[in-house]
């Protein structure tokens, strides 16, 4: 396991700090800031206008004000299309700047922000932007003597809680749909990553996006998050996150005026792999499921599960594989995992590592941390695992694997599905009877067969059980953000019945 710290990469100025209200750049009502962290160091970047309850407040009134009497929701869905084409241009035209961003606040490896997160971004936005003149209603076959038709209307003012693992991805996915739906929004992005949205916010005025569509409150979870989630004139809430504040969420819209949510929570997913595996492409999808973006991914394969013909020679690749990471600066392009997002992340990784120690699992490789400074964490990877320890049973969200054994498939099945999660799921298999079996009885919003993560915007995505509900990206995500009228009248006189 190496570690590196160099990088040649110059980290740009930083242009936004303040909230983004009715196309304007304010400083919260308060006057106060918070300081946003370089997770490398654990120092200040740079101090960003703290947004509370008031400031949801006046956000919501602009987002209001756009949606009631404003141009958005009543041009045409080919106007909307062509300006979120438009915003998507922007930014792969600013795509090093942005991707500085995310790795500066995140700890997110440049290279992969500059050609994964960046560009899924301006995808996401260019298929949203491309449905937006295709949302229509249905001609509906009513008895005699009614004729009727569903009107496919935007849901409203929407509210966007999203987290940090990754911020650009997640801007986008919710908003891209809301947005080519023809509503408005109020979006809060994670404390801990505010930077790259109010880059965003910046880039949607030179868009051509009229003020108070797309508004930004930086702030932190329990006020600014609270305001968004129990406000009367917020028609819909969309969230991702940890299934604890998803509850509240769910309960704060139910207490208020029972706005809609959709829950993108967290997961604990299993990946099956099977004796008749290619080890090598196994043992590249099971790491690469696991440790992409520092482990700091809801769908990580968290749980590997292992025929026994094949486990001892899976595990010994697994082990090669994380001892051969190289761990440090995430602008440096020879390191390929960077440092987890903040302490509070740091320290809650290291103390599972512990409890999964305490309680007998073995250590293969890493568990510890790396450096002096910064919040690096080293791949680890427990085996002598069950599903009654904590480390299975939870989500751990950083860098820890753990290695199951299992003999047979109703077994592996059985286990995959003993999670209070349904995320995501794995299958590694050349039977394809294997595959359709466990795929149809596997309980979670996605299974992967012969890949990992592999997420496209085509594709909808969300889970079961205490994963959530509602999904993003797809056709799917476009409906969440639409009410259906009908409309019905009686025909008098018809000559046809
Ligand atoms: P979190 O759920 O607290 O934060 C996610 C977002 O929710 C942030 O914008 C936060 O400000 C906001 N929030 C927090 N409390 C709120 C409240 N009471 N009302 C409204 N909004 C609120 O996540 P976290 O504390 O940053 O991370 C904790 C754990 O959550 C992680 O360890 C991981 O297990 C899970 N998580 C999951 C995802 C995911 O993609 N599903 C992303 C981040 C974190």
């Amino acid at each position: 396991m190496g570690s590196h710290c160099e990088s040649s990469v110059k980290i740009p100025p930083i242009k936004f700090t303040k909230l983004f209200i009715n196309g304007n750049f304010v400083d919260s009502i308060s006057g106060k800031t918070f300081d946003t962290i370089d997770p490398r160091t654990g120092e200040v970047i740079t101090k960003v206008s703290l947004g509370d309850r008031e400031d949801v407040d006046l956000a919501v009134k602009a987002a209001r004000h756009a949606f009631d009497h404003g141009p958005w929701p009543r041009m045409s869905g080919f106007e909307r299309g062509r300006m979120m084409m438009k915003l998507a241009d922007l930014i792969e035209e600013n795509v090093d700047e942005i991707a500085a961003l995310d790795a500066v606040n995140g700890g997110k490896l440049f290279t992969l922000c500059k050609a994964i997160d960046i560009p899924v971004a301006a995808r996401t936005l260019r298929y949203y932007a491309g449905a937006a003149d295709k949302i229509h209603g249905t001609v509906l076959k009513m008895s005699k003597g009614l004729q009727g038709y569903t009107l496919r209307e935007p849901i409203g003012v929407v509210g966007s809680i999203i987290p940090w693992n990754f911020p650009t991805t997640m801007f986008f996915m919710k908003a891209a749909p809301a947005l080519a739906a023809g509503c408005t929004l109020v979006v809060k992005p994670a404390e801990q990553t505010p930077l790259s949205a109010l880059y965003y916010a910046h880039l949607s005025k030179l868009a051509g996006i009229p003020d108070g569509v797309l508004n930004v409150v930086n702030g932190f979870g329990e006020t600014a998050g609270a305001a968004i989630s129990a406000h009367m004139d917020i028609d819909k809430v969309t969230f991702t996150g940890s299934t604890e504040v998803g509850r509240k969420i769910m309960a704060a819209a139910a207490a208020s005026n029972l706005k809609p949510v959709s829950l993108e929570l967290g997961g604990k997913s299993p990946l099956l792999i099977f004796d008749d595996a290619d080890i090598d492409q196994a043992a590249d999808i099971a790491f690469r499921g696991m440790f992409y973006n520092k482990g700091e991914i809801c769908v990580a394969s968290s749980r590997v599960y292992v025929q026994e013909g094949i486990y001892e020679k899976l595990v010994k690749k697994l082990v090669e594989k994380a001892k051969a990471t190289v761990v440090g600066d995430p602008f440096d392009p020879q390191v390929n995992q960077g440092p987890q997002t903040d302490k509070k992340q740091f320290e809650k990784i290291l103390s599972y590592i512990e409890h999964g120690k305490r309680e007998g699992a073995t250590l293969l490789t890493g568990g510890k941390h790396v450096g002096q400074k910064g919040y690096y964490i080293e791949p680890t990877i427990f085996t002598d695992v069950n599903e009654d320890m904590i480390i299975t049973k939870e989500e751990i969200f950083g860098p820890v694997m753990s290695l199951m054994k299992f003999k047979t498939m109703e077994e592996a099945i059985k286990r995959a599905n003993n999670t209070t999660y349904g995320l995501a799921s794995g299958i590694i298999t050349k039977n394809l009877n294997v595959a359709n079996t466990v795929s149809r009885s596997i309980r979670a919003g996605v299974v992967w067969i012969n890949c990992y993560t592999a997420f496209d915007v085509d594709c909808p995505y969300g889970g079961y059980k205490i994963s959530g509900f509602g999904r993003d990206f797809g056709l799917e995500a476009l409906n969440q953000y639409l009410q259906i009228k009908s409309v019905v009248t009686p025909i008098h006189d018809s000559p046809w019945h």
